[in-house]
């Protein structure tokens, strides 16, 4: 058949070449060994954590190289988009710092010399590489029904044969330009189908950056190129932006391994230089159900949604160093040998990624968070707890301004000396953190091992003996010292040696302290608490305790 007459009756809008096309993208300059990579995500609004890791895995290998990462959207797929779901998604990765060279900024611009970076702005381009092909006699119409395809489906089903439109089953394959044209002027619906050159008894391997090499059957099914409303399937529309664009590296999901021969073949049918191919794993979990490892999922894991991240307020620099760690297993030794390097040092490399699927623990990132905040100043924690409490929780938010003074005084507990305290995973924690300090306290914590006279006695004592103005250094041994004039061991070893000499030994002393002071049995440095809580604070509240004992 002639190819060009087909072409014109099918694309007769379509007036420029392929090599006119070409021109609009050229090559692009870059250093030696420099990657291009791009996080393509579909417009759903939607960041699962899954997708940060990609992008932040594709960021990491572009600029690790000097290279190029850019943001397309790929909204082919109308049925997933949602209204402003370029910006959530934009947002989402910004808020983590994943930054982009290239591509959608938000619903409607963009930067970088390779757009347009949606592909629904691309029909032009996806059309005239089909227009070639058709020339070519590489791609035709086809116009089976929904109901013909199902009824080849069964039969292959039945027949254990592989699924899909090739060999006998492609009906359209052979249908003569008059035919075409029939069909054209009544206006039937079609689509348009590769012209697959596949042999089912070839087998193609290539080299995945993730999983090493993979041999897989040569693509023999004449795919989707264009849907009936002229709009690419997801195989078509990735080799030609993808080839225009410049990407060096695909880095995907393994989900689209299995369509990697379609992919291969429709370079090659292009015309176009291979891509590499990186799949990575998803992140999984253990399911609790079954004992047995699934993918974190959007429905059953809040964990799954980045958004979450954002509310409970783990600091991006945790999450960003934590999904490191799930990344490279060999991190959290660099980690150990660096503590104070940049991550953005660490010579990350795709082929050290699981190929199985990195294993999600939420209590491996609550425990990496907590050193991180730890090395934070007053100050910044007191900042950072402020901005996501305007977002989370305002009224939070307005009881830590109403005294910044105070505030910063209760975040400085502890804090900026060599072993800070890690006890601060998330910003949502330190609304139970500092409660103490703005409420009174309930005293259901005071301990059992001693009797409620003993500890009037010791509160009583140890109104009288209090000296708010003693120093850090002076301060614990003026409790010692009360503690063994009112019959307590001065230290536990002693007690623990002799009980029988003694009520209980000073760090029953202190517990009672403790507890009149803040409601709580664990606390950070008494000391300080007191400090920042002031004298007549205190003394009310150890006033309280003791009417509380005496009730
Ligand atoms: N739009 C595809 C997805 O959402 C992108 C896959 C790719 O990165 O090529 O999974």
């Amino acid at each position: 058949m002639d190819g060009m007459k087909l072409a014109e009756l099918l694309f007769p809008h379509i007036t420029k070449t392929t090599e006119e096309m070409q021109q609009k993208y050229p090559s692009r300059q870059l250093p030696e060994g420099a990657k291009v990579t791009r996080f393509a995500p579909s417009p759903t609004g939607f960041l699962h954590i899954g997708g940060l890791f990609a992008a932040f895995v594709a960021e990491r290998v572009a600029h690790r190289t000097n290279g190029v990462f850019f943001l397309r959207i790929e909204d082919t797929d109308k049925k997933r988009e949602v209204e402003n779901g370029v910006s959530g998604i934009v947002a989402g990765l910004q808020a983590f710092g994943v930054s982009f060279d290239e591509g959608m900024r938000s619903e409607t611009e963009e930067t970088g010399a390779y757009g347009p970076y949606t592909q629904s702005q691309r029909k032009e381009i996806y059309q005239t590489y089909c227009k070639e092909l058709v020339q070519k006699g590489l791609a035709y119409p086809c116009f089976c029904s929904a109901e013909e395809l199902a009824a080849i489906r069964e039969e292959q089903e039945k027949n254990k044969q592989n699924p899909g439109y090739y060999g006998s089953f492609a009906k359209c394959r052979d249908l003569t330009y008059e035919e075409i044209e029939e069909k054209v002027r009544q206006g039937l619906p079609y689509v348009l189908r590769l012209r697959s050159p596949g042999k089912e008894e070839n087998r193609i391997s290539f080299e995945d950056g993730v999983k090493g090499t993979i041999e897989m059957p040569e693509n023999v099914g004449d795919i989707v190129l264009l849907k009936t409303d002229g709009i690419p399937t997801y195989h078509f529309a990735h080799a030609v932006d993808d080839h225009l664009m410049g990407t060096t590296d695909v880095i995907r999901g393994d989900e689209w391994i299995s369509s990697a021969p379609i992919h291969i073949q429709l370079f090659d049918v292009l015309g176009f230089e291979q891509p590499r191919y990186a799949h990575i794993s998803p992140i999984m979990k253990e399911d609790e159900e079954t004992g047995g490892k699934r993918k974190l999922s959007k429905r059953k894991d809040p964990e799954a949604a980045v958004d979450f991240y954002h509310e409970v307020g783990f600091p991006k620099e945790a999450v960003l160093e934590y999904l490191l760690t799930i990344a490279n297993s060999d991190y959290e030794e660099w980690r150990a040998n660096n503590p104070d390097t940049p991550r953005e040092e660490f010579p990350f490399s795709l082929d050290r990624m699981s190929k199985a699927g990195a294993l999600f623990d939420l209590a491996k990132l609550n425990d990496i968070s907590k050193t991180y905040i730890a090395t934070l100043s007053a100050d910044e924690v007191y900042d950072r707890t402020l901005t996501w409490a305007k977002a989370n929780n305002p009224e939070f938010a307005k009881q830590l301004e109403q005294d910044s003074d105070y505030a910063h005084r209760i975040f400085g507990i502890e804090r900026g000396n060599e072993k800070p305290r890690k006890d601060i995973a998330k910003w949502e924690d330190t609304v139970f953190y500092v409660a103490y300090f703005y409420e009174r306290p309930s005293f259901e914590e005071f301990p059992e091992n001693l009797s409620k006279e003993d500890m009037i006695e010791i509160l009583e004592t140890y109104k009288t003996v209090y000296c708010h103005e003693d120093v850090q250094d002076d301060w614990f041994p003026r409790l010692r010292d009360m503690s063994e004039e009112l019959g307590y061991a001065k230290a536990p070893k002693f007690y623990k040696k002799d009980p029988d000499a003694y009520k209980g030994h000073v760090g029953d002393v202190s517990t009672v302290v403790r507890v009149a002071a803040t409601g709580r049995r664990n606390t950070p440095d008494l000391y300080q608490i007191l400090q920042v809580l002031g004298k007549d604070e205190v003394m009310a509240r150890f006033d309280l305790a003791i009417a509380y004992l005496k009730a």
